[in-house]
């Protein structure tokens, strides 16, 4: 049969090869408002100085440290937004408000609860150390200084200071355009009553979230059957609107699994078979125009677990992340792992906090069609291809999801 064909790559590095062949997207320019999850295209460099001003950081009076143990005419006030526009000299002293300016002259700022006043004299302590209770010029921002690395995923302090920084506009990466097709005669549309030999179609459900969390924005194209004319009618006119097209089943073995050589059809085939459990029939190809695809075995967990390896870390690079993949922790082994002789497994685990560490056990039954293995799942363990029982006990690499 033809599938079998394509040479079975070690898990590692099909994941290479994917991201070698997978392009970083380019920038377009946001509002602050569109800004939120986006990844930054470019190092944004502070113009100005944050604060732009000497800024009281409470409310007192702004005086001379000289004039320590003094009683101090006051003249007037600089409250926020509304500064005090003359001078502090010697024997004087102005009222300040928290994020008001420091008046010229003045080199400390007096906290209220400090003071004494009586009329316009203003009584303060005998011992103040200049440059106390205001921020600097420049303190939290100097000219030149670099705010954000580009890769950066925006979050909301991100923002803030992109905000503080009079950025009203961000370049972030353009998001990745993804068509997502399921294949087989035997789905139906979800809400619909399966007849005998049919399923519902769930994996577009499942990848269509899978994407939407990796900040892809997806194009349902919906079922297509198990037919080579009719696969290529219903993602030809798609190719034309995304970067990438994601399709579920048709890629084992067998007469009726046609993804692999539509993919041929349209570009290069690079991927085939991998090494890995579950997901061996993994298949990945470039097409026209940076375009890529990837076809996911119809397994649900299967296609969610080559979703996890390949595609997410794709659409990462795509946007520009500087991290694309998951976090990794060391976590000990609480049941014997079995590995499988040929093929890197992930194995799904829960995970429990035991003192300083965390202990993985499995979720059951690993099949590649048991959903359940893999919701609520903390975490994928990497198991090696081996013969020999890893020791519940045993210190393990876990590729993140959640945490308990
Ligand atoms: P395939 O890769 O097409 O041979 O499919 C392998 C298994 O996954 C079969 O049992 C299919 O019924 C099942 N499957 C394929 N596509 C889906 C889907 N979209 N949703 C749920 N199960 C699927
Ligand atoms: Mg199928």
């Amino acid at each position: 049969m033809r599938a079998s064909a394509y040479p079975l790559i070690d898990a590692g590095e099909a994941a290479e090869l994917v991201l070698e062949r997978t392009p970083v997207l380019g920038t377009e320019t946001v509002a602050l408002a569109d800004a939120p999850g986006r990844v930054l295209g470019e190092d944004l460099v502070g113009e100005s100085a944050l604060p732009p001003f000497p800024s009281s950081a409470v409310d007192g009076y702004a005086v001379l440290a000289a004039d320590a143990g003094k009683s101090l005419r006051v003249l007037g006030e600089s409250a926020a937004g509304r500064p005090f526009t003359g001078r502090v000299t010697a024997g004087t002293a102005a009222r300040i408000l928290t994020g008001g300016v420091v008046p010229d002259g003045a080199d400390v700022v007096v906290m209220v609860e400090d003071t004494t006043l009586a009329g316009d004299l203003v009584t303060v302590p005998s011992r103040l150390v200049a440059g106390s209770n205001f921020h600097q010029v420049g303190a939290d921002l100097r000219p030149g200084d670099l705010i954000l690395r580009a890769g950066t995923q925006l979050g909301a302090a991100e923002i803030g200071i992109a905000a503080a920084t009079s950025h009203a506009r961000l370049a972030v990466h353009r998001r990745p355009r993804v068509a997502l097709m399921s294949t087989g005669d035997e789905l139906v549309e979800v809400g619909k009553t399966p007849r005998p030999g049919q399923i519902p179609d769930s994996n577009r459900w499942a990848l269509l979230a899978a994407l939407r969390e990796a900040g892809a924005d997806v194009d349902v194209l919906g079922i297509a059957p198990d037919e080579a004319g009719a696969l290529r009618r219903f993602v030809t006119g798609a190719l034309e609107r995304v970067d990438a097209l994601v399709t579920s089943g048709g890629v084992s073995v067998g007469t009726h699994d046609l993804v692999k050589p539509l993919l041929e059809a349209l570009g290069t085939v690079h991927v085939g078979r991998v090494k890995l459990k579950p997901g061996k029939p993994f298949t990945f190809a470039t097409l026209d125009r940076g375009k890529v695809a990837f076809g996911l075995p119809g397994f649900p967990v299967s296609s969610l677990v080559t979703f996890e390896v390949f595609v997410r870390p794709a659409l990462r690079k795509m946007q520009g992340f500087a991290q694309l993949q998951r976090p990794t922790l060391q976590v000990r082994l609480g049941y014997d792992a079995r590995p499988t002789a040929e093929r890197t497994e992930y194995q799904r685990v829960m995970l429990r906090r035991e003192g300083r560490e965390l202990v993985a056990e499995t979720t059951g039954s690993q099949s590649s069609s048991r959903l359940m293995s893999l919701a609520g799942a903390h975490a994928l363990v990497r198991v090696p291809a081996g013969d020999q029982v890893i020791r519940a006990g045993t210190v393990v690499e876990a590729m993140i999801l959640s945490l308990p």
